[in-house]
């Protein structure tokens, strides 16, 4: 069924540089002030979600809206998504500040990354073998599968160590830093530069009054 407040919903800025960071940049304000905003709040925000970050194609997401899956079913899917990416959070903020990693996060992960590798199966490709996930249009679930995959291909890999946060103490939104020098600062000067702008003049306009 449409949603009319589907025709103004914005899009999601995939700023991070890798999926699984910009799944947690889906809470804005995380740490606030403000109060936190949640992005994912439906379903339907998901599949959004999944399918501008090229996880499914159009035609997936398609066929999962059409889904004849039960409203009860989709949110349990999400809260699924929003629970991998809690532990996501957790873990990588926890690495970010020196902390010691939570350990209910960790086997929080654990169960999402053995879940979704359940659900994939090792096929012949053109020259190598690949991963393959039958299924996908069918199958509530998928993009919670992709999602954890993603997330386990990113923290097992090297790259994690170039996992950063924002230097805007309002955002902290997650980015993997590939610059030549690993020196990025901010998410994106377009969001926190113009944030920050726009607070200073503000404040200045306060100042005035
Ligand atoms: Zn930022």
């Amino acid at each position: 069924m449409p949603q009319a407040e589907n025709a103004h919903v914005k899009p999601f800025e995939l700023i991070a540089g890798h999926v699984a960071l910009d799944l947690v940049n889906t809470v804005d304000h995380r740490f606030g002030p403000p109060a936190p905003q949640e992005r994912l709040v439906t379903y339907d925000d998901l599949l959004r979600f999944a399918l501008q970050s090229g996880i499914i194609t159009d035609r997936q997401a398609k066929k999962l809206r059409r889904s004849e899956a039960s409203l009860a079913e989709r949110e349990t899917i999400l809260r699924q998504v929003r629970d991998l990416r809690e532990a996501l959070a957790a873990v990588a903020y926890a690495q970010l500040e020196n902390n010691e990693i939570p350990a209910s996060s960790l086997a929080t992960l654990e169960d999402h990354f053995k879940q979704a590798a359940a659900r994939r199966h090792l096929v012949a490709g053109n020259l190598l073998l690949v991963w393959n996930w039958s299924g996908l249009s069918r199958e509530i679930a998928a993009p919670w599968w992709r999602l954890s995959q993603a997330a386990a291909d990113l923290l097992l890999s090297d790259q994690s160590a170039h996992i950063r946060c924002c230097s805007s103490e309002t955002c902290r939104w997650l980015f993997l830093d590939t610059s030549k020098n690993h020196t990025r600062r901010w998410c994106e000067m377009k969001t926190c530069g113009n944030r920050m702008k726009a607070r200073r003049f503000h404040a200045r306009q306060s100042e005035n009054e």
